[in-house]
């Protein structure tokens, strides 16, 4: 299911530009137009889920494959080793601003433990 108004549905489709950097048959990986971290990629299912929650709860195979995609791309990105951070903003209260799950993954550089702010 798509949504016509989303935002990344719009990049699934095409509609929107992106760097990708990985895709499979399920899940899209792309770099987030405002990096925080050196790496900083945005991986999704491609089908439109609302935010991890609701995707983890209706399809968790799914979920686990926005996963694997998160390691791969740290895999391709070099930080596998070094180490990164997988952040999912789920509701607006702690920030989710685009309503279509997402993993940010963040990378490239060293950071504290301090995961409130
Ligand atoms: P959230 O705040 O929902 O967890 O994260 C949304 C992320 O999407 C933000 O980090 C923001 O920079 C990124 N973003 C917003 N619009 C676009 C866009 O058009 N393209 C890309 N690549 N990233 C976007
Ligand atoms: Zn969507």
């Amino acid at each position: 299911m798509t949504e016509p108004e989303c935002l990344f549905c719009r990049i699934v489709a095409g509609e929107i530009p992106a760097i990708i950097v990985r895709e499979t048959s399920n899940t899209l990986a792309f770099r987030d137009i405002a990096p925080k971290a050196p790496t900083h990629v945005l991986v999704i299912p491609k089908e439109h889920y609302a935010d991890v929650a609701t995707l983890a709860m209706d399809d968790p195979a799914l979920a686990g494959e926005v996963l694997a995609t998160v390691a791969d791309v740290a895999a391709a990105e070099g930080i596998l080793g070094d180490g990164f951070r997988v952040i999912f903003n789920t509701g607006a209260l702690v920030g989710q601003t685009v309503f279509h799950a997402h993993a940010h993954l963040l990378g490239g550089v060293a950071m504290d433990g301090e995961l409130t702010g």
